[in-house]
């Protein structure tokens, strides 16, 4: 993706409020350009100044969108089992894999309102599709015949059914 600045990353922000917006903090290594552009399809991350909040950045036209994401407390699951992230179809151990819940955005979101979805603990989706990051303690694997931009164009699709509701409000 083409590399964003603070500026335009917080005015993404759909489901927020610009208060809320401006307390975010950027990902660790952000001001030193330690960010993998060329390798990430979107930018998620978690805000280093609270951990159960998280953020995704999706680039779109003409502006992208980013949304704030709550990391619910720890779910107890088996280590065994293996879960698959739904927007990258990643398979890992259970622990790879998070439910993330959006606030709604709008007026629905200020009642309360949210969306949850299944995602890449470290919202890695983009490193894990170029193999540039391993799940760890992988039982399955799925043998694939997409193509690395195939499958980047299945986990786009998947993120932005979830971001759409998420707008939908
Ligand atoms: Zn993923």
């Amino acid at each position: 993706m083409e590399p964003l600045d603070e500026r335009a990353i917080r005015a993404s922000f759909v489901n927020c409020s610009k208060g809320d917006a401006s307390r975010i903090r950027m990902p660790a290594g952000f001001a030193d350009g330690a960010v993998p552009w060329d390798d990430l399809d979107f930018l998620g991350w978690t805000d280093p100044g609270a951990p159960q909040r998280a953020l995704l950045v999706v680039p779109g036209e003409p502006d992208p969108t980013g949304l704030v994401l709550r990391r619910p407390g720890a779910v107890r699951s088996s280590a065994m089992r293996s879960s698959m992230c739904r927007i990258c179809l990643t398979d890992h151990a259970a622990s790879g894999v998070a439910l993330f819940v959006a606030p709604l955005a709008g007026p629905a979101g200020r009642r309360g309102n949210s969306v949850g979805e299944y995602l890449c603990a470290d919202l890695a989706c983009s490193l894990y599709l170029r193999g540039r990051r391993q799940p760890r303690m992988r039982l399955v694997r799925r043998e694939e015949t997409l193509s690395l931009a195939e499958r980047i164009d299945r986990a786009m699709t998947n993120l932005a059914a979830f971001t759409n509701r998420v707008l939908a409000g």
